[in-house]
C-alpha cells in the first residue's frame, strides 16, 4: 500500500474567511498524516475543494474545477478528489451523481473527519458523509482545535462561534452551518495564548455574528449551579456576577484576548448591526490591541428592503449605532457589505441606499448584485426579481459613490505616520513590500532591511489611491516574533 508520507496535497478554497480558515485546518490535518503541500493542483495526490454556496456561481465554479480534475484523474487514477464545505453540505449526493470521480464528500459539521474519510475512500471506494449538525461536545468538530497550516506566520484566525440564529432572506448560512454555537471563553483565550507563544501577534476573531458570542453559553449556565467551570465556560467577569444574567460575552472576550501577552492586534468579523452593543464599543475603545476598524454590514439603506431581508434594524438605527461607534473610537475605519437589486428593490429603495452610503462615509465596501441562492427565501421571490440591466446600472452608481468616499478617507491619511505590520513582497512591484495599518488599509512601502513579514514599522503616508496607500519608512519598531522557517535540504 502507498505510504502516506509519499503523498502530496492541494486545498482550493471557494469562499469566505470561515472557509479559508477551514482550509487551513484541512491542510493541517493532511500534514498531520504525513502529506506535504504539492507545487500545484495538477501535481497533487490529494485535492480538496472547499466550497461555499454564498458566493455567486459557486456551482459553476465547482463543477468547472471538477471537469478539469476528471481529465487529471483519467491520467493519474490514484489521485483522490474530495469536496467539502457549504455547497457539499447543501448538495450532498448530487455531487457524486454529477461527478463520479469525486472520492469523498464531507460537509460543514465534519471538517475534522477529512483525512479519515480520504483513508476510508482509499480502502473502500467513494464516501459521502454529511452530518446534520455540529455536536457541541465534539470539540474536534470546531475548526480552531484542529491542527493548522496557516498561510501567514504572524497572524491567525480564531473561530469563536459557528452557525447563525438569524434568518436573513438571502442567506444560506443558517441551513448549512446550523444554529449558533459559541466555543467556551477559556478555550478561546487559551488558543490565543498558544498562538502568541508561537509568535502570532495579530488575531482575527471569526463568527457569523460575533457580537452575539456567548449568549448561548450563558443561557445554558444560568440554569446550573455556580461552579468552578463557569470561568472557563463564560469568563471571569460573567462567572463573578451573582445575577447570572444571560448575555453576550463578546466585549469580555475582546478585553481578555487583548490582554494576552504578545498580541498586538485584535480584529473581528462580522458583527451584526442589530447586536452592536455599547459594551462592545466600550471594549474596542479601551482595549488598545483592538484595531480601529469596524466591518458593519448594511445590505440596504431602505427600511422596506431591510424588513424584507429580515435584518432586524432600520437605516436610522444602523446610522445611530455607527455614530455611537465613531463617537467612542477615534480614527475608526468603517467597511460594509451591500446587496444591490434584492427582489422588489425599487429606484426609490436604491436611492435610500445611496443616501445611507453617503452619510456613513465608508472606507470601502463589498457590493454584490443580488443573485438567488437555492434554498433561501429570497430565491423564491421570482416575481420580484429586478431586471439585470437595472441592477448593473445601480451597482455602477453605487461604486461611484463608494469610490468617492474611499478616496476621501484615504487622502485624509496623507502626511500621517501609521503603524504598519508587513505582510510580504508586493504582488506587482518587485521593489515594494505591503503592509496593513490598524485600520486594515493596504500600504506599499519600498522594500528594505528589516521589512520582513510580521515586522512592525512606522510609515509616513505619502500618497493615496482608492484601494491602497503609499508611504515612506520612518522606522522598524519590532522584528517578527515567529521563528523564521529555514528550508532544510535533504541529504
Ligand atoms: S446574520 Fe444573516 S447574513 Fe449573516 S450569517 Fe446569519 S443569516 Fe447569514
Amino acid at each position: 500500500m502507498e505510504s502516506p508520507t509519499e503523498r502530496s496535497y492541494a486545498v482550493r478554497t471557494y469562499g469566505c474567511q470561515m472557509n479559508e480558515h477551514d482550509s487551513e485546518r484541512i491542510a493541517g490535518l493532511l500534514e498531520a498524516e504525513g502529506m506535504v503541500p504539492a507545487a500545484s493542483v495538477d501535481e497533487a495526490d490529494v485535492i480538496v475543494l472547499n466550497t461555499c454556496c454564498i458566493r455567486e456561481n459557486a456551482d459553476n465554479k465547482l463543477y468547472g474545477a471538477l471537469g478539469h480534475l476528471k481529465a487529471l484523474k483519467a491520467g493519474r487514477p490514484n489521485v483522490q478528489v474530495a469536496v467539502g464545505g457549504c455547497l457539499a453540505q447543501k448538495d450532498r449526493d448530487q455531487i457524486q451523481q454529477r461527478a463520479s470521480h469525486v472520492d469523498v464528500v464531507f460537509g460543514t459539521h465534519n471538517v475534522h473527519r477529512a483525512a479519515e474519510l480520504l483513508a476510508e475512500a482509499r480502502s473502500h471506494g467513494p464516501v459521502m458523509e454529511i452530518l446534520e449538525e455540529t455536536v457541541r461536545e465534539d470539540a474536534e468538530a470546531f475548526p480552531s482545535v484542529l491542527p493548522t497550516q496557516r498561510d501567514a506566520d504572524h497572524k491567525a484566525w480564531v473561530t469563536i462561534q459557528i452557525g447563525c440564529d438569524n434568518s436573513c432572506a438571502f442567506c444560506i448560512v443558517p441551513s448549512v452551518r446550523g444554529p449558533e454555537i459559541s466555543r467556551p471563553f477559556g478555550e478561546k483565550v487559551a488558543e490565543v495564548e498558544s498562538l502568541a507563544a508561537d509568535g502570532v501577534t495579530e488575531v482575527t476573531l471569526l463568527g457569523q455574528n460575533v457580537n452575539s458570542y456567548g449568549r448561548d453559553l450563558t443561557l445554558r449556565l444560568r440554569s446550573l449551579d455556580a461552579g468552578p467551570a463557569d470561568t472557563f465556560e463564560a469568563g471571569e467577569v460573567w462567572a463573578s456576577d451573582p445575577t447570572r444574567r444571560p448575555r453576550p460575552l463578546f466585549a469580555d472576550l475582546l478585553t481578555a484576548i487583548g490582554a494576552v501577552d504578545g498580541i498586538r492586534r485584535v480584529r473581528f468579523t462580522s458583527p451584526h448591526p442589530k447586536d452592536l452593543r455599547p459594551e462592545t464599543i466600550e471594549a474596542m475603545a479601551v482595549t488598545p490591541e483592538v484595531c480601529e476598524h469596524l466591518h458593519l454590514p448594511l445590505q440596504s439603506g431602505s427600511d422596506r428592503i431591510l424588513s424584507a431581508m429580515h435584518r432586524g434594524y432600520t437605516a436610522e438605527r444602523y446610522l445611530e449605532r455607527l455614530a455611537a461607534a465613531r463617537a467612542g473610537i477615534d480614527d475608526m475605519a468603517v467597511t460594509t457589505d451591500i446587496i444591490v437589486g434584492f427582489p422588489g428593490e425599487t429606484d426609490d429603495d436604491f436611492e435610500r441606499t445611496l443616501e445611507v452610503v453617503a452619510e456613513a462615509g465608508y472606507d470601502s465596501a463589498y457590493c454584490f448584485v443580488f443573485s438567488p441562492r437555492g434554498g433561501t427565501e429570497a430565491a423564491s421571490m421570482h416575481r420580484d426579481f429586478v431586471d439585470h440591466d437595472v441592477c448593473v446600472d445601480r451597482f455602477e452608481r453605487l461604486q461611484r459613490v463608494l469610490k468617492r468616499s474611499g478616496t476621501i478617507t484615504h487622502r485624509a491619511r496623507i502626511g500621517r505616520i501609521e503603524e504598519v505590520v508587513i505582510e510580504g513582497p508586493a504582488k506587482r512591484e518587485a521593489d515594494q513590500v505591503t503592509g496593513r495599518t490598524r485600520q486594515n488599509k493596504l500600504v506599499h512601502v519600498a522594500a528594505g532591511e528589516g521589512l520582513r513579514a510580521g515586522a512592525y514599522a512606522r510609515v509616513q503616508i505619502t500618497d493615496a489611491a482608492t484601494h491602497y496607500l503609499r508611504g515612506d519608512l520612518v522606522e522598524v519598531t519590532a522584528a517578527p516574533r515567529h521563528r523564521r522557517r529555514i528550508p532544510v535540504a535533504s541529504a
